[in-house]
């Protein structure tokens, strides 16, 4: 069941940004969506899950990068542009001094082989086994946002982007999604706390750095997922294309946010390569759910 509990705030906020007069687009923060939950009883998955990891193919392939921080780790995960493939990422990254991960290693096991702790060892271990799929989709192994007392997480996508970026559209059909809240909220209106997350949605002309889009997230020292920092995402300009593009990147970035990793089917924004899909498919929004136990 979706936690109407913001319905005040979001009333709030709504009135603020009309009284100060941001953009008309971030008047949509918290709205409902306009159309029907796309998540109801689960059918059959659309085909088998895969779980196997190191996957040859390279639509079952994600870049990462892995980076130190004073309070752990910042994982990234790379989208390629339309026409680029992941080996193809991988080196335009390498070569612009990125610490991207070979193909086929998930994050938690290079936090572990990076650290040598024993701990992370085993929390990467957990990480490996614990990471779901449905059908096409496929779950973010180890991100996942905790509730903090509210019946759903609930994350807030603070939108920093230009107009050409549907990052309202794209947020309102995540919103549709059960097991998680996703509110939209421009950027000037802050992040609400209280137990809310917020992800950080920029856009800029980061240059032919091969990737149409990014996600990161920051780990905690034992490799966990660290509920108390923001996760970033951005959107390159410099591949932004067509309307359909734009907002194929927005409904990807985000769907990375929540706790997705990349979906198999071209029939999903969360393909691995950019392209013209808009929505999430239905194993996208059957998964979410049963990530975040609902
Ligand atoms: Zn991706």
């Amino acid at each position: 069941m979706k936690v109407r509990a913001f319905t005040a705030l979001a009333v709030t906020t709504i009135s603020l940004a009309i009284a100060t007069g941001v953009p008309a687009y971030a008047a949509s923060a918290g709205s409902a969506p306009t159309t029907a939950p796309a998540a109801s009883a689960p059918a059959a998955p659309a085909s088998a899950p895969d779980t196997a990891r190191g996957q040859a193919a390279d639509e079952l392939d994600t870049v990462y990068e892995v980076v130190k921080t004073a309070k752990g780790y910042a994982i990234t995960v790379f989208d390629p542009a339309a026409g680029v493939s992941n080996a193809q990422l991988r080196s335009e990254l390498a070569k612009a001094g990125h610490k991207v991960l070979a193909k086929g290693t998930n994050p938690g096991d290079a936090i572990a082989a990076a650290s040598g702790s024993t701990s992370v060892t085993a929390t990467a271990a957990a990480v490996s086994t614990s990471c779901q799929a449905y059908g096409t989709a496929r779950e973010w192994c180890g991100h996942r946002w905790a509730a903090n007392g509210f019946e759903d997480p609930a994350v807030y996508m603070l939108d920093h982007t230009s107009s050409a970026w549907p990052v309202s559209a794209a947020t309102n059909t995540w919103y549709q999604a059960q097991g998680i809240d996703a509110y939209y909220r421009w950027y000037t209106n802050g992040c609400p706390g209280g137990g809310r997350h917020c992800v950080h949605v920029y856009n800029a002309y980061y240059g032919a750095t091969g990737w149409a889009g990014l996600t990161t997230w920051g780990t905690d020292s034992t490799g966990d997922y660290d509920n108390t920092t923001n996760v970033t995402v951005k959107l390159n300009d410099t591949y932004g294309g067509t309307a359909a593009n734009h907002r194929n990147v927005a409904c990807h970035e985000l769907g990375h946010a929540l706790g997705l990793n990349h979906n198999t089917s071209t029939g999903s924004c969360l393909y691995y390569m950019q392209g013209t899909t808009l929505y999430p498919n239905s194993d996208d929004f059957n998964i979410l759910p049963r990530m975040y136990g609902y």
